[in-house]
């Protein structure tokens, strides 16, 4: 093989790891309206939103600069025309490929008006005739080195029993939790305080590094029990400056100034009309006149650094530190592994081992779909369970079952509904009768 080639393939080798470190993620200046830009390692895009009729020039030119011409996974949050109008400008594009579509369901229950809606209409004509319905607890397959959780979906979150559907357009948004190695980032469209607080009860998404505000900073979401879950390094509210929503409110920024530790929080654009709409400093305000579209912020996650960064116009801002550098990408939930007994002394393994699992969150959980796996895939079914109350704990032992607690060590892993990790316990040994405590 001649030299040059060897150095060439030395170069992509470099080039693909560097790569496979980084994840970008674009949130797009659409004014009052929300559109997010998420180009993973492997270079394929999820599009979160797609802002106001006529918006998708502005995605167009921030997919140049991120030099993508696919949108591999597109999720439209909610029926809101600042969120569904420009796609159908991209779809319409031949320069650009628009692949699998997601959006909450529902359509037959929608009233006239948001049917009648020119941007509806036309997010229905062009990809929305044929997207899937994002149900919570779903993934979306974006990138081997990531996790794509759908939180809530129709006002109804992960874990919740008995679900109860929302009541209101926002509240019903698609939720996201996004995760990169240990970097996780949260986006809840327009959810307010109905299902934020589902999900806070739920300790369903815990302390991450990006928060994306949900309603474009509106006073009646970020509220208090979702943030003291969330409690985001960085916050970026993609707002405009509509005298009608005055988005962000004071109230809004007020919470996140309380907070302890205190977040960063970062705008899009500036708010200019007054009232009970605010800003936070100019420095942190990507664009300061507000109704051009050079207000969009670029958030770069570097995993082998451990941190991520904040930039727009020429100004990039230092370096976060990652909460949790180095984890792997599974859910936080409220369902954690309390003990185990591998070694049980009043009978067969086979019959009597057991596992005992703890509610942490605020509200029962139902087992049903739910198992637990050792190191080679050998299962038990946790439906028979039924619901463990909140602050409580429930037992169940292996009458039969085939996963097996090795007396000599194993790891045991612990699924929730749709095949996700929510728990990981690893032992070395074990002694006859002896339950060994987790301490999750
Ligand atoms: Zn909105």
């Amino acid at each position: 093989m001649p030299k040059v080639n060897l150095i060439g393939l030395l170069l992509f080798s470099l080039l693909t790891l560097t790569q496979a470190q980084t994840l970008k993620i674009y949130h797009i200046d659409v004014e009052q309206a929300a559109s997010t830009l998420i180009v993973a390692p492997g270079n394929k895009t999820l599009l979160i939103d797609s802002g106001k009729n006529g918006h998708g020039s502005r995605i167009k030119s921030v997919m140049n600069t991120a030099g993508v011409n696919r949108i591999d996974f597109f999720v439209l949050t909610h029926y809101h025309e600042d969120h569904d109008g420009g796609i159908d400008g991209l779809a319409n594009d031949p320069s650009i490929t628009i692949g699998k579509a997601y959006d909450r369901g529902d359509k037959d229950e929608l009233d006239a008006t948001t049917l009648n809606e020119d941007t509806y209409k036309d997010y229905q004509a062009s990809v929305g005739h044929n997207a899937e319905q994002l149900t919570r607890g779903q993934t979306i397959p974006l990138d081997p080195a990531m996790t794509v959780t759908c939180i809530a979906s129709g006002g109804m979150v992960i874990d919740e029993v008995n679900p109860v559907a929302g009541t209101e357009e926002n509240d019903k948004s698609i939720a996201l939790l996004i995760q990169f190695g240990g970097f996780q980032f949260f986006t809840g469209g327009d959810i307010q305080v109905t299902t934020e607080g589902k999900i806070a009860a739920h300790d369903l998404v815990k302390d991450v590094d990006l928060y994306e505000a949900d309603h474009h900073g509106s006073e009646t979401s970020s509220t208090v029990p979702l943030m003291e879950d969330l409690k985001p390094t960085v916050i970026i509210i993609s707002s405009g400056n509509n005298e009608r929503y005055k988005h962000p409110r004071l109230h809004t920024l007020n919470t996140f100034s309380n907070m302890v530790p205190q977040p960063a929080v970062f705008q899009l654009n500036k708010y200019l009309k007054g009232g009970v709409g605010g800003n936070v400093p100019d420095a942190n305000i990507a664009d300061i006149g507000s109704t051009d579209p050079g207000g969009t912020i670029l958030t770069t996650v570097d995993l082998a650094a451990g941190n991520f960064t904040i930039a727009y116009h020429d100004s990039s801002v230092a370096p976060f530190p990652l909460k949790h550098p180095g984890s792997s990408s599974t859910i936080t939930s409220s369902i954690v592994i309390e003990s185990l007994l591998p070694d049980p002394t009043v009978g067969p393994d086979s019959e009597f081992e057991e596992v005992t699992l703890h509610n942490k969150g605020t509200s029962s959980v139902s087992m049903n779909g739910w198992f637990l796996k050792d190191h080679n895939n050998l299962a038990w079914s946790l439906t028979s369970m039924g619901q463990i109350p909140a602050g409580g704990s429930k037992t169940i032992v292996r009458h039969g079952m085939p996963m097996n607690l090795n007396n000599a060590g194993d790891e045991i892993t612990l699924f929730g509904p749709g095949n996700q990790e929510r728990d990981k316990f690893k032992y070395t040994s074990s002694q006859p009768g002896q339950f060994i405590l987790t301490h999750h």
